[in-house]
């Protein structure tokens, strides 16, 4: 679904001129629309047709209320990987039987939240992992519901830090290890197994590896059933990925129908935890030319959005795509797009062919997942507002910081 779109030369999101958003609430800005959001978890939900599923957003890609709460009312189901996002979801209107909690590293203050508040399934990372659940559980006088995130070694073909599916990640079970802690976690008082869980990773394009590990995963469920232990769903993790330059993008039909296909004729609900795919093509970073540095080597346009607003370039060399608010024409000259830090790593783009003029306002494309979610205060920044369309209406959904918002809990020493 296309959101952003010029009409009159002048960039909208939705009906909404982004010239206006960054008049009213400044720059650097995020801007998301309701509309790309809710049609992205839509098209999930629909493509599992009449098939047992749930549609878990990956809370992490982002966590602003106001987006859990749009996901909530349509009645989406949420993926969390701590105790912070989880008290988002319930406070966003999420329901707690309907979160799934991810994460190798959960804590006892937080497998004890999640337990009291009654998520639907914790997907446990390790052995030492479900004893520490088992034993929580047993204090509370509670059966902890299980899956075993397993590790079905197979290569997502992403970049490093994205990938997750291989034997050397610190995520999950490995495949040769999950039927024996199965065993075990089948006959712990404290535990009630429910599902199998996996996830290979981000920004996968790509079928064929998820269509394998959903192969594995049947696999191992049917050795499960071998020794009656019954699992009622399972979740095949998130990660399809979306079109930052001009990779091709699987419909989420076909997606759906891959990861689906081992398990056709069982009525195991099968549940998936998108992040990116729902939010990353509904927002973007509007920022603006404060400075103009052409070069003998290169040109900078120095923007007044940086690598803590939007870490991704600098993270993982990510590429967004950059549009001028105003379609003007005019001289093109290729650009290095690079923020106020003190880093050399701080650049959100690079070699981009652009007119630009300083007090120009650029949108970077894409940037709805791991955006704001991902900012810092590095060098005292204040992070960037965040603004939600709908139809032709603007609302603020998160204040730009203030200073005070920056030192509040800081103390100076009295002598
Ligand atoms: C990050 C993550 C997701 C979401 O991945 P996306 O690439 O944002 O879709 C889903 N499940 C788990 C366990 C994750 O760690």
């Amino acid at each position: 679904m296309t959101t952003l779109d010029y009409r009159d030369r002048a960039l909208h999101l939705e009906r909404v001129a982004l010239a206006a958003v960054a008049e009213l609430f400044g720059t650097p800005c995020y801007v998301y629309s309701r509309a790309a959001i809710e049609a992205a978890y839509r098209a999930y939900d629909s493509a599992f047709g009449a098939a047992a599923h749930r549609v878990c957003y990956a809370v992490k890609a982002n966590s602003n209320l106001a987006v859990l709460n749009v996901l909530a009312r349509l009645g989406a189901g949420f993926d969390v990987v701590s105790g912070g996002e989880l008290a988002r979801v319930l406070r966003a209107g999420g329901k707690a039987n309907q979160v799934v909690f991810s994460g190798v590293g959960k804590s006892t203050e937080e497998l004890c939240q999640a337990l009291a508040a009654g998520i639907a399934c914790f997907n446990v990372e390790s052995a030492a992992e479900l004893e520490r659940l088992n034993q929580v559980a047993t204090e509370l006088g509670l059966r902890a519901p299980v899956a075993l995130r397993v590790n079905p070694d197979v290569d997502a073909g992403t970049h490093p830090y994205i990938s997750t599916g291989l034997k050397e990640n610190k995520f999950g079970i490995p495949a040769d290890d999950a039927l024996a802690l199965y065993r075990c976690a089948a006959s712990l008082p404290g535990l009630r197994v429910c599902g199998v869980a996996c996830h290979i990773g981000a920004q996968m394009t790509d079928l064929a590896p998820l269509r394998e590990a959903a192969g594995r995963i049947a696999a191992l469920r049917l050795a499960l059933l071998a020794e009656n232990i019954a699992i009622d769903h399972v979740d095949l993790g998130g990660g399809l990925g979306i079109a930052y330059r001009d990779e091709v993008v699987p419909s989420a039909a076909d997606y759906a129908a891959a990861i689906s296909e081992p398990f056709a004729g069982s009525r195991v609900e099968i549940s998936i935890e998108p992040g990116r795919s729902i939010v990353g093509p509904a927002g973007v970073l509007l920022t603006r030319v404060e400075y103009l540095k052409p070069g003998a080597g290169r040109n900078f346009a120095i923007i007044d959005a940086a690598m803590n607003d939007l870490l991704r370039p600098a993270l993982y060399d990510a590429h967004h795509a950059v549009f001028p608010l105003r379609q003007a024409g005019g001289q093109t000259k290729v650009w290095e797009l690079v923020g106020p830090v003190c880093e050399s790593g701080d650049f959100l783009a690079h070699a981009r062919s652009l007119a630009l003029a300083e007090g120009d306002v650029l949108a970077l494309r894409d940037a709805g997942a791991y955006g704001f979610a991902m900012s810092s205060n590095y060098n005292t920044r204040p992070r960037p507002p965040e603004v939600m369309v709908d139809g032709d209406k603007a609302y603020l959904i998160r204040a730009r910081e203030t200073l005070d918002d920056l030192w509040r809990g800081e103390e100076m020493l009295a002598n």
